[in-house]
């Protein structure tokens, strides 16, 4: 078995510090209409109960609050019942309970379903309802940043310069507006059955390149009174931010995967330049090291199967040798084209090839079979027109 290298917790945190000071730069203002009244999806319970406080009125009204929109998912204070008359009409004159304007949908003719939204900056991101194909639930892939800072070659997000960071109302409101479209309220209790069943954090964005807003998020849906998705419902994937993998796993201890796609530095620092700054070993090492990674919750490995670049029988060896002790799972993806894209996707006797080393190994490792290709909604499709500084029209 390797050894782990423990992590250097002085160097961790400057370099984590580091990387949220960075990060926060592309945070968006807080969000208010034109008219000045303030988004309430998105603040935590502590933020909630501070504005009931700062308009007079007592804390306890935040989880009133709370229970209609994030429980009820109302967005209309007048449809609150509990809360008085009076009341009702003042929190309509200060907040508003909002969602993404879903300038698009598509449904594709495998049932996966893509919408566009726009924020009220004219920013749009795209987010994926994947439904099972064998029953009534499904996972909604959500998307943390407009662009992405990096420039995995195989991913078409990545020709797609960051724009911004999405907010946490932002990232909450995804999963919202996709329950609106499902009529999925008020919040199904864990244990009956729902359509969308479990979100994965793999859209549009590096999430621990904008941590904060994430964890925030992924708070609010995780709380037992509102939405109530569990951890265990939820992963997140990464490109490999090393220093922020600890505290992901601390503080929301939600399942975690890795984008490797490749088993040597050589290649994997040209097919995801990230690679450079966090190499294998070290990308590994803080796989060991998550908190809560056993059998029962393995870590997902995503391996994108590019013909001729990664999907080697050697290279699938390679992969058993650097997985050993890890509790670990492959996910081998078929590389899904975008105009333009470099690669071709690997045949179907080389994956099954590379998927059997695996197996024989001990590992789960199924081949994905693509979901809403039609619709450009698959892995590593999804990019929008949203632009830094756009061009005046014309
Ligand atoms: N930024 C995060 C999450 C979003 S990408 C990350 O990189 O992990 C979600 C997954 O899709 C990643 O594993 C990514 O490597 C993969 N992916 C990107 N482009 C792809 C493509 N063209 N075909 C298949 N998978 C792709
Ligand atoms: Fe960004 Fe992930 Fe795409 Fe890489 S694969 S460019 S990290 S969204």
């Amino acid at each position: 078995m390797n050894a782990v290298t423990p992590a250097t917790p002085e160097l961790t945190a400057a370099e984590r510090d580091r990387i949220l000071a960075k990060t926060a730069l592309f945070n968006p203002p807080p969000i208010t209409t034109a008219d000045g009244r303030r988004e309430l999806v998105g603040l935590s319970r502590e933020e909630l109960a501070a504005e009931m406080v700062a308009m007079g009125e007592k804390p306890f009204r935040a989880k009133q609050l709370w229970h209609w929109i994030y429980h009820q998912g109302v967005t209309d204070f007048a449809a609150m019942s509990s809360i008085a008359g009076p009341m009702r009409a003042a929190l309509a004159e200060r907040f508003v309970v909002g969602r993404p304007q879903a300038t698009e949908v598509q449904t594709s003719s495998d049932e996966t379903r893509k919408w566009l939204f726009r924020w009220r900056d004219g920013q749009e991101v795209e987010t994926v309802y994947i439904p099972d194909r064998h029953a009534d639930r499904g996972a909604v892939c959500i998307s943390t940043q407009v662009g992405c800072t990096l420039s995995c070659r195989f991913c078409h997000t990545g020709t797609q310069k960051l724009v911004r960071n999405l907010g946490a109302a932002e990232i909450v409101g995804q999963f919202m507006a996709a329950r609106d479209s499902y009529a999925e309220w008020p919040s199904p209790k864990d244990d009956q059955p729902r359509l969308l069943s479990t979100i994965v954090v793999m859209g549009m964005g590096e999430p621990l390149y904008n941590y904060e807003n994430t964890a925030k998020a992924l708070r609010i849906i995780m709380d037992g009174e509102g939405i109530g998705l569990s951890r265990r419902r939820i992963t997140l994937s990464t490109s490999g931010v090393v220093p922020m993998m600890d505290r992901c796993g601390e503080e929301l201890g939600v399942n975690l995967a890795v984008s490797l796609h490749a088993v040597t530095d050589e290649l994997r620092n040209e097919i995801v330049p990230l690679n450079r700054k966090y190499p294998i070993r070290e990308l590994l090492d803080a796989c060991r090291r998550y908190p809560g990674a056993s059998n029962a919750r393995r870590i997902t490995f995503e391996y994108v199967m590019l013909r001729g670049v990664n999907d080697s029988e050697a290279e699938a060896r390679e992969l058993v040798r650097l997985l050993a002790g890890l509790p670990a799972k492959i996910n081998l993806i078929p590389f899904n084209p975008w105009p333009g894209s470099p690669y071709q996707t690997s045949t179907h006797e080389q994956t099954a090839r590379f998927a059997a080393i695996l197996n024989d190994a001990g590992y789960s490792s199924p081949i994905r079979r693509p979901r809403g290709r039609d619709i450009l909604a698959a892995c590593g499709q999804l990019k929008t027109e949203s632009e830094r500084e756009r061009k005046a029209a014309g």
